[in-house]
C-alpha cells in the first residue's frame, strides 16, 4: 500500500478524512530501514536521469508553517548528487515579480532536462496565501487553477515529471512545533510571530488547500497527501512515492545511456582509425 494518498483527478479532497498521524503500521526503526533502502534507489535513479537527459523531475512541496518542507528536503535529497539538483524557495513576490503574471518567476526556474528540481513553496501560494488574504480579487485567483493545470501540462509534455506533495499536519501538531521552537534557544531562530498570525487562518488555509488539491491533481501532475505528523514517516512516504514514480522510466534512461555509450565508442574508434591510417 502506498504511504501517500494520490488525489484522483476530479475527486474532492476532504483533509479531515486523512490522518496526519498515519504510519501504515510501521514503527520508527522499520521506517528508517525502509527509508534507507529507498533512498539508495532514488540516488541511482537520479544519477541515471541526470546522465540520460531525457526527463527532469519537479517536486513541489507545500504545507502549513512547520509542516516540515525544509526537513523533508534535507532528508530526501541528502544522498543525491548535488550537481543534478536545484532547490528553489518562493517568498513574498518582489515588486518586479508582481509586475509579471504569477507564473513568470516560476517558469524561469523550472528544471531543465536531467535536473532534479525542488520547489519549497511554489505557484500554489497564488491560490493559497493570496486567496486567504484577498491579495488579488476573487475573479483573478479563481482563474488560476486552470492556468496552473495548463502550465503543468506544458511542463509534462516537455519531459518534466511533476509530483506535488502536501505535507499534512494536524492543528495540534503545529501548535506543539511552534511551542517547541520557543522552548529551545537553538530553535528559536525559526520563530516568527507571523506563524502564529497565520495559524488564526487555519480553516481558511485548509479550505484553500482542499480546493487546490481537488482542482489541480491531474494525471500528468498529481497531488499527494503526505501524513506528516511523524517526520520519519513523512520522509519515507515522499521517498517511496518518488521512487515508485521514477522507476518505470528506468528502461528508457538506460536505453539512452546505452545509445550514448555506443555513439561515444564509435567516435573513439573512428578517431583512432583516422590517426592510424
Ligand atoms: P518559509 O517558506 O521557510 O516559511 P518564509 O518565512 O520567508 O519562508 O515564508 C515565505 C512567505 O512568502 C510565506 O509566508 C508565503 O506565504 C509567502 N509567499 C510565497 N509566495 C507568495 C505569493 N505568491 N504571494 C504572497 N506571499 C507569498
Amino acid at each position: 500500500m502506498p504511504y501517500t494518498h494520490r488525489v484522483t483527478p476530479g475527486s474532492h479532497v476532504k483533509l479531515k478524512d486523512h490522518d496526519a498521524g498515519e504510519t501504515a503500521g510501521l514503527d520508527k526503526a522499520a521506517g528508517h530501514a525502509r527509508f534507507a533502502e529507498l533512498n539508495a534507489e532514488l540516488d541511482t535513479l537520479q544519477e541515471e536521469m541526470y546522465a540520460a537527459g531525457r526527463n527532469s523531475v519537479l517536486m513541489i512541496l507545500q504545507g502549513m508553517d512547520t509542516s516540515g518542507k525544509d526537513g523533508a528536503i534535507r532528508a530526501v535529497m541528502a544522498n543525491l548528487n548535488p550537481q543534478g539538483c536545484r532547490v528553489e524557495s518562493f517568498k513574498v513576490p518582489t515588486e518586479h515579480e508582481l509586475a509579471h503574471d504569477f507564473l513568470w518567476r516560476v517558469h524561469r526556474v523550472t528544471p531543465e532536462l536531467g535536473m532534479f528540481g525542488v520547489f519549497n513553496r511554489s505557484h500554489y501560494e497564488d491560490v493559497l496565501v493570496v486567496r486567504v488574504h484577498d491579495l488579488v480579487p476573487r475573479d483573478v485567483w479563481k482563474q488560476r487553477y486552470e492556468q496552473i493545470n495548463a502550465f503543468e501540462s506544458l511542463l509534462a509534455a516537455n519531459g518534466t515529471i511533476v509530483l506535488k506533495f502536501f505535507l499534512h499536519i494536524s492543528r495540534k501538531e503545529q501548535e506543539e512545533r511552534l511551542l517547541a521552537r520557543e522552548q529551545e534557544l537553538g530553535k528559536a531562530w525559526k520563530l516568527s510571530a507571523g506563524d502564529w498570525r497565520e495559524r488564526e487562518h487555519w480553516d481558511a488555509y485548509q479550505e484553500a488547500y482542499e480546493d487546490a488539491l481537488s482542482r489541480c491533481s491531474t494525471d500528468v501532475a498529481p497531488w499527494y497527501v503526505v501524513p506528516a505528523n511523524r517526520k520519519w514517516f513523512r520522509n519515507l512516504a515522499i521517498t517511496e512515492t518518488l521512487v515508485e514514480t521514477l522507476r518505470p522510466y528506468r528502461p528508457s534512461w538506460k536505453q539512452a545511456l546505452e545509445e550514448m555509450s555506443r555513439a561515444r565508442l564509435a567516435e573513439l574508434a573512428a578517431y583512432r582509425s583516422q590517426r592510424g591510417g
